[in-house]
C-alpha cells in the first residue's frame, strides 16, 4: 500500500499518515458560512482537501473514506443579510446552498459524504455544552455559556501560543460576565427576531466553533484521522474545537492530523473588494473560464504555500488543458502513474504531480495522463463548462459552414439586414468570426451554445 506523508499542523513535521481505522478513514473540512458566493480563496480548501480525498479512496479504497464538511448556517453576518434585504434566513442559506454545489461541482470537486447544516445539529450543541458545564470546563453567565480556557492546559498548542501571549496579541472581546477575556462564547441569547432556539440558558443560538465539534463527534465519532481547513481557521477556531472537544471527550484525542491550506491572492495583492480584485469563482466562470482551468491553476502551487491567482498562469493553464484533452481523446485511462500517487502521497505535491503529467503528455503515454490526471481531478469527460469549448464536434463545424456561406449569399445579395441578423446571431451563440483574405475564419468562445446557432438557420 503507497504510504501517505502529511505535514501535521500539531506537531509541526511531515508524519507517517497511519488512519486509525484503514476501513473507515475519516476527515473533517471546515466549510463555508453560506451567505454569499463562494470567493476564488474560499474554493482553495475544496480542491485541495477534494484532492486529498481522492488520494485517500485511491489509497484505501473508495467505499473506505468518510469526508464531512459543514454548512454554517447560523451566523451574524447570515442574520444581517436578512435583515438588509428582508428575506428569510432559510432562503439565504438553501440559495447559498445551491450556489456553492454549482460551484464548487463546476470545479470538479466530488461531494463530500457528508454536508451537515449546523441548524441540524443544534441539540447535539446543547448537549455537549451541558456536558463542559458539567466537567467544569464552561459557565452560563447571563444567557451566556463560555468556555473556561483556564481549565485546558492545552489550549494554545496548536498554533504555539500561551493563553497570555494571546491576550497580549489579540483584539479579544471583553465582557464583564467573562471570568477571562479569553474565554469564547459556546451559546449565546437571542432577541427579537434573531434565530434562537429553547435551551436551558433560556432562547439563544450557539457561537461559532461548537458546531464543528457537535458534527464531527456525531458523524465521525470522539477520535478521527484529519480535520483540516484554511490558515486563518487555526486561531480561534481550531484551537476552540480541539478545547471543546477533547474536554467532552477526555482521552479521546480528538483530530490526529491537522492540515491547514494558505491563503489565496490575486496578481499578488490580497484579495479584497476595495481593491477590485475579488472574484468569486461564479465571476470566472462567467467570464468563460472552464472551471477545470481554476482547479488545475489551483494545484499548480502545493497547499501550504500562498498561492498567487493570476490572468497569466490561467491562460498557460487553458493552453496545456487544451492540449492534453486533445492529446487523451479516445485514449481508454489507466491506473495512475506510481509516479503522480507518489507526488500526491508526500503531502499533497500536487505541482509535482502536475510535473508529471507533462512528462507522461510529452512521453505521449494517453492512457496513463488521462488515468493520472482523474485522481487529481482533471480531464475528466464531465467537467462543466468546458467539453463545449475543448473542440467542436463535426455537427457544429457543418452548421457554421453553412451559416457562413449564408451571411456570405447575403453580403453578395446586398440583404444587409440579413447578414446583421447572422453577424449578431453568431456573436450572441459564443462564435468568434474574424473575416480574413483567404475568409472568414472562426473560433468557438468560452460559454458557446449551439441551440443558438440551430436558431440562425
Ligand atoms: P468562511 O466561509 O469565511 O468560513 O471560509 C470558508 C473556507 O475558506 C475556510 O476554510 C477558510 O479558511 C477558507 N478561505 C477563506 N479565505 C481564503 C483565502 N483567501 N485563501 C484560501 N482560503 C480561504
Ligand atoms: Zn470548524
Amino acid at each position: 500500500m503507497t504510504g501517505i506523508r502529511l505535514f501535521n499542523t500539531r506537531t509541526r513535521t511531515k508524519e507517517d499518515f497511519v488512519p486509525i481505522d484503514p476501513a473507515n478513514v475519516r476527515m473533517y473540512v471546515c466549510g463555508p458560512t453560506v451567505y454569499d458566493r463562494a470567493h476564488l480563496g474560499n474554493a482553495r480548501p475544496v480542491v485541495v482537501f477534494d484532492t486529498l480525498f481522492r488520494l485517500l479512496r485511491h489509497v484505501f479504497g473508495a467505499g473506505h473514506v468518510t469526508y464531512v464538511r459543514n454548512f454554517t448556517d447560523v451566523d451574524d453576518k447570515i442574520n444581517d443579510k436578512a435583515a438588509q434585504t428582508g428575506r428569510p434566513i432559510r432562503d439565504i442559506t438553501d440559495e447559498t446552498i445551491g450556489w456553492y454545489h454549482a460551484d464548487m461541482d463546476a470545479l470538479g470537486a466530488l461531494r463530500p459524504t457528508h454536508e451537515p447544516r449546523a441548524t441540524d445539529y443544534i441539540a447535539q450543541m446543547i448537549a455537549m455544552n451541558e456536558t463542559l458545564i458539567q466537567r467544569g470546563h464552561a459557565y452560563a453567565a447571563e444567557g451566556h455559556v463560555l468556555f473556561d480556557v483556564r481549565s485546558f492546559p492545552d489550549y494554545g498548542r496548536l498554533s504555539g501560543r500561551s493563553v497570555d501571549d494571546m491576550i497580549a496579541g489579540a483584539r479579544v472581546e471583553v465582557a464583564p460576565f467573562k471570568r477571562d477575556p479569553m474565554d469564547f462564547v459556546l451559546w449565546k441569547p437571542s432577541t427579537g427576531d434573531q434565530p434562537g432556539w429553547d435551551s436551558p440558558w433560556g432562547k439563544g443560538r450557539p457561537g461559532w466553533h461548537i458546531e464543528c465539534s457537535a458534527m464531527s463527534f456525531d458523524l465521525l465519532g470522539p477520535a478521527f484521522d484529519i480535520h483540516a481547513g484554511g490558515i486563518d481557521l487555526q486561531f480561534p477556531h481550531h484551537e476552540n474545537e480541539i478545547a471543546q472537544s477533547c474536554c467532552a471527550h477526555p482521552g479521546s484525542g480528538f483530530a490526529r492530523y491537522w492540515l491547514h491550506n494558505e491563503m489565496l491572492q490575486v496578481e499578488g495583492k490580497k484579495m479584497s473588494k476595495s481593491l477590485g480584485n475579488f472574484f468569486t469563482v461564479r465571476d470566472l466562470l462567467d467570464q468563460g473560464y472552464p472551471g477545470e482551468v481554476i482547479r488545475f491553476v489551483q494545484l499548480s502551487t502545493h497547499y501550504s504555500r500562498p498561492m498567487d491567482w493570476t490572468a497569466a498562469k490561467a491562460e498557460q493553464a487553458e493552453a496545456t488543458l487544451r492540449k492534453w484533452r486533445g492529446l487523451i481523446a479516445g485514449a481508454e485511462p489507466s491506473v495512475p502513474a506510481a509516479s503522480v500517487v507518489a507526488a500526491l502521497a508526500d503531502d499533497l505535491n500536487t505541482a509535482g504531480a502536475i510535473a508529471e503529467l507533462h512528462r507522461l503528455a510529452s512521453e505521449g503515454d494517453r492512457a496513463r495522463l488521462a488515468g493520472s490526471a482523474a485522481l487529481l481531478g482533471l480531464l475528466e469527460p464531465e467537467l462543466g463548462g468546458w467539453a463545449e469549448i475543448a473542440g467542436p464536434d463535426a455537427d457544429v463545424s457543418d452548421l457554421i459552414a453553412q451559416l457562413l456561406a449564408a451571411r456570405a449569399e447575403a453580403r453578395a445579395a446586398k440583404d444587409f439586414a440579413r447578414a446583421d441578423k447572422l453577424r449578431d446571431g453568431f456573436a450572441a451563440a459564443g462564435v468568434a468570426v474574424k473575416d480574413t483574405a483567404a475568409g472568414a475564419e472562426w473560433t468557438l468562445a468560452p460559454g458557446f451554445d449551439a441551440d443558438k446557432l440551430k436558431g440562425l438557420l
